[in-house]
């Protein structure tokens, strides 16, 4: 018996639209290429130490709030462990160490509040942020206008405009962008503040400092990600009457402006409905048959760039670190994590992330982790006389889609052809490629077809 609906893709996207639709009573089958699920954001097991380690750091943000209510759905928002306001360590190019905690105070006021006390910021760069209140209002106004189906009547950031020049001309210095602005952007939008477009950015800025304060704080997973969702999403599903299948590749065949059918491992499937849950790289060779009606969004997605991340991952022989995570802002590698005091047991490691890593795709593995390693000691003085006892590099070419101007436009859920929705992080939410923008697309393709 055919489901009543296929789902194609099991990341946060095909996953959160699945267990929607599994709750609402739909017979849902959930078809993956791969042999393990979970897609950009998953987990392997370390040959050497036998530990889980992601393919990638995800840090999540209390403004998260299709991602939690999606993990809460499948019950394990507990096994994030979110700060209860923003509250990060950085050590800065010169080595100097300093804390951003931004207090308990209704936003805006906890940022003003944080970089008031910020010692790694002078009075010019204090006062410099105050002229970001004007654009974080304007995006908090538009994402409002949005919620209640209106178009906003101004813009806080123009689409032509790189995140750099949105900060410069909006007044920031030289070292607040740097300190703060940088690794805040480049960890949300995986790519560097030259290339990518700004408007992204300050959606992502008006959600972080538009209400409850604890939007602005880190959640970080306490439990490799598959542990976190995709295992549990997969239970949930099964609970519900569904059916998850690994390494199961499928085409989903287009005739008269309807779904024929969904083709995998040789079978037949017959669903009233399709959603589309695959990354845009994957889009173009998913349709077969009469694709006229899905053409556009093909081609916008052949003709998307790719922004990589590269993680190192380094086993030392002692702890170095007194938190769990620190910013390394200024460097190639850019945030260090230490899983041991991440996690509740079972691994050991370090993790060093290089996002928007154009440049040190191109290096060997060899001259990557001496890197990372001079760049730790540097920062970490303490991690000098540790002894590495292994190191792995995942590089993830394509973990994102380009925000650059010029760009081709993102897809919404509904495409022309009836039954057939599409989800994913590259669906046009306005958020930048993160687990939030995959999870929001997941509800509205479920909403869709409800
Ligand atoms: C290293 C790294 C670090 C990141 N860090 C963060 C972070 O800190 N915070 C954050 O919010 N986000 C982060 N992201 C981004 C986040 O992981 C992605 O935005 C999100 O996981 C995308 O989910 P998705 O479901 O849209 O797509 P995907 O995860 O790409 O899922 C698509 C799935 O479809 C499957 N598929 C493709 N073609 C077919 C087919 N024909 N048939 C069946 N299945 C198919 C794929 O195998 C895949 O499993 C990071 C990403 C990476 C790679």
């Amino acid at each position: 018996m055919s489901p009543d609906v296929v789902v194609v893709g099991a990341g946060v996207a095909g996953l959160t639209a699945a267990v929607e639709l599994a709750d609402r009573g739909a017979r849902v089958c959930v078809l993956e290429a791969k042999a393990v699920l979970g897609g950009r954001a998953t987990a392997f097991t370390d040959p050497q130490t036998g530990e889980r380690v992601d393919n990638g750091q995800h840090v999540l943000l209390g403004c998260y709030h299709d991602t939690f209510r999606f993990l809460k759905k499948i019950g394990t928002d507990g096994r994030v462990r979110l700060q209860t306001y923003l509250d990060v360590e950085f050590v800065d190019r010169g080595g100097v160490r300093s804390r951003l905690q931004c207090p308990p105070l209704p936003a805006p006021l906890n940022l003003v509040g944080g970089l008031l006390q910020w010692d790694a910021l002078g009075w010019a760069d204090r006062l410099s942020a105050l002229k970001m209140a004007t654009p974080i209002r304007i995006a908090q106004e538009g994402l409002r206008a949005e919620g209640k189906g209106r178009n906003p009547t101004r813009i806080a950031a123009s689409p032509g405009e790189t995140v750099e020049q949105w900060l410069i001309n909006n007044g920031q210095t030289a070292r607040l962008r740097e300190m703060l602005w940088e690794p805040l952007a480049l960890a949300a939008l995986n790519q560097s503040v030259r290339e990518a477009s700004a408007p992204p950015f300050a959606r992502v800025l008006g959600q972080m400092f538009g209400g409850d304060p604890r939007d602005a704080a880190l959640g970080l997973p306490a439990c490799p990600l598959d542990e976190l969702y995709a295992e549990p999403a997969r239970e949930f599903i099964q609970r519900h009457g569904g059916e998850v299948r690994i390494g199961s590749p499928a085409r989903v065949v287009l005739e008269g402006g309807r779904v024929a059918h969904v083709e995998s491992r040789g079978e037949r499937l017959q669903p009233a409905c399709v959603v589309c849950a695959v990354a845009w790289h994957a889009l173009p060779d998913l349709f077969q048959g009469e694709t006229g009606p899905v053409d556009a969004v093909r081609l916008a997605a052949a003709n998307t760039a790719a922004s990589p991340i590269a993680s190192v991952n380094l086993w030392l022989d002692r702890r170095i670190m007194n938190a769990a995570f620190l910013g390394l802002p200024g460097r190639t590698m850019q945030w260090v994590f230490d899983k041991s005091q991440m996690f509740d047991g079972g691994t050991s490691h370090l993790t060093l992330v290089a996002s928007g890593a154009e440049d040190v795709m191109e290096m060997t593995n060899d001259a990557l982790v001496a890197l990372a390693l001079s760049e730790l000691c540097e920062a970490l003085p303490d991690a000098r006389a540790a002894r590495v006892q292994r190191v792995s590099v995942v590089r993830e070419r394509r973990a994102t889609f380009s925000l650059a101007p010029g760009q081709p436009a993102r897809p919404g859920t509904r495409t022309g052809i009836k039954g057939l929705v599409l989800a994913g992080d590259w669906i046009d939410t306005g958020l930048p490629a993160t687990i939030e923008g995959a999870a929001l697309s997941g509800r509205l393709a479920a909403e869709a077809i409800s």
